[in-house]
């Protein structure tokens, strides 16, 4: 779906389809390279992480295990609650496994921080994070993101994989959603 067919849902394009794909192979290099020689288990963040997951994972010149988390965030509210729920949990024991946490977008960090910790407390050999987005500025928790796509400001963004309210996900772009829509 490109920006024409959301008409001005989307207010403006932070982050173009091309510089998105640019930034996930550098990287899935980076990645790959830091992982030589160890095992590696993908963990996706449901629902926003399944672009970011479909990219990383084919730009990766090894193989990669994958495993998929649901917690619960935003509702359908715009604002970071600090409440998690699992929705669903992983498939596998990660005891000893070398696990990468791959995200969305890092708000407060309130739910890649407990995230973390859950992961690392069920004995997983290391738990790194990967997230696409990043936005500083709302930094409540300190969590440890080693990889990072991109900082942006702290609006509330749309597009590769998030949603408003289900929607927008399909966007191959990073969008500000426009204040009308939620106000
Ligand atoms: P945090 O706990 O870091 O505040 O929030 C993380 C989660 O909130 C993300 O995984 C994502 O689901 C949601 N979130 C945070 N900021 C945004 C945003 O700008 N747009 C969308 N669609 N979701 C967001």
């Amino acid at each position: 779906m490109d920006l024409a067919a959301v008409g001005n849902d989307v207010e403006r394009v932070i982050v173009s389809e091309l510089d998105l794909q640019q930034r996930i192979k550098e990287l899935a290099a980076q990645v790959t390279s830091d992982y030589k020689d160890r095992d590696l288990l993908l963990v996706g963040v449901l629902k926003g992480a399944i672009m970011a997951m479909a990219d990383l994972s084919r730009n990766m010149q090894r193989h990669v295990d994958m495993d998929w988390m649901a917690v619960s965030s935003y509702g359908s509210g715009t604002k970071s609650s600090g409440v998690v729920r699992i929705l669903k949990d992983l498939d596998r024991d990660i005891t000893g496994r070398e696990v990468l946490i791959v995200e969305d977008i890092v708000d407060t960090g309130l739910t890649l921080s407990w995230l973390k910790s859950n992961l690392e407390s069920r004995g997983a050999k290391s738990v790194e994070i990967l997230s696409i987005l990043r936005k500083p500025t709302a930094a409540k928790v300190e969590v440890n993101v080693k990889y990072v796509g991109f900082d942006i400001p702290p609006d509330f963004v749309v597009g590769y994989g998030l949603d408003f309210n289900e929607k927008y996900r399909n966007l191959p772009f990073i969008g500000v959603l426009a204040k009308h829509m939620y106000t």
